[in-house]
């Protein structure tokens, strides 16, 4: 539980990248020199529980993301045995663009009992849009998996609002997470051209640098009911990201539904 002006909140992190051992230090590094933003913690499964636990938080939303094709099954049974691990965890299947059985693909992310997927399409280079993906999407979105992508980033247009937009023109029942409040560094542009029932955002890696009425703007467009708190860990320390989402000064209604429920919702939690 994580207390605020004498209330007590359940709380969860709808957004937190962990990795195995062995890479976690290189690849919390490469993580830090893209952004240029020195990562808080390394990404690894103990520390994400210890520091979130440690801010009262007692869910997690993991995830890690595949640059190469090869990557995918190992990833996703790294995530899968982790959330074994600890229970506190949920997992995201990691994806490629060039997975050549769609079906199968799914059909193994679900056997392991992830609960969705998770995009960095900059990173993976490839654009939100891409033909390839629409099918990925659609069976997506038959399984109810949602999908968390990465969204956002004026330097490089892969993850652009616009094009997310595009997919949910084309597949208006696909549920999806525009991470980092809809658009990273592109919070106006994501007001502007990202709407639908089934949007998502979480309030990871934006809460920095964003204007408290600013973030508050993005919330109300997209909906108290539809936005979600994350830390991006290892980015953010949990403590630290909670105090800034509290200075929002949401209401205790609005706190209890982007902290926990939307994501109990979302997830199928008690
Ligand atoms: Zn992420």
């Amino acid at each position: 539980m994580v207390e605020h002006n004498g209330i007590q909140y359940r709380a969860a992190d709808a957004h937190a990248h962990i990795y195995p051992g062995k890479i976690a230090e290189k690849a919390t590094a490469s993580v830090g020199d893209f952004y240029h933003i020195p990562m808080q913690n390394v990404g690894l499964p103990h520390v994400l529980a210890e520091r979130g636990g440690e801010a009262g938080i007692d869910r997690f939303l993991v995830c890690s993301v595949a640059t190469k094709v090869e990557q995918v099954r190992s990833i996703n049974q790294f995530i899968a045995e982790k959330c074994e691990k600890y229970p506190q965890f949920v997992g995201l299947g990691a994806w490629h663009q060039d997975v050549a059985d769609i079906q199968g693909e799914m059909e193994e992310i679900q056997r392991l009992g992830l609960r969705g997927i998770k995009l960095h399409p900059d990173f993976q280079r490839f654009q939100i849009d891409d033909p390839r993906m629409l099918p990925v999407y659609e069976e997506a979105a038959r399984r109810g998996l949602p999908v968390l992508f990465h969204t956002g980033d004026s330097r490089m247009d892969f993850s652009s609002p616009r094009r997310l937009m595009k997919v949910l023109e084309k597949i208006p029942d696909f549920t999806c997470i525009a991470a980092h409040l809809g658009g990273y560094t592109e919070w106006d542009t994501a007001r502007r051209e990202l709407q639908g029932a089934n949007v998502y955002i979480d309030t990871s890696s934006s809460l920095f640098l964003v204007e408290p009425e600013k973030a508050l703007e993005s919330i109300r467009h997209f909906g108290a009911d539809h936005t979600m708190f994350g830390t991006d860990f290892p980015m953010w320390n949990p403590k630290e990201e909670l105090e800034r989402f509290f200075r929002l000064g949401l209401s205790e209604e609005e706190n209890r539904a982007i902290l926990y429920g939307n994501f109990a919702r979302l997830f199928g939690l008690a």
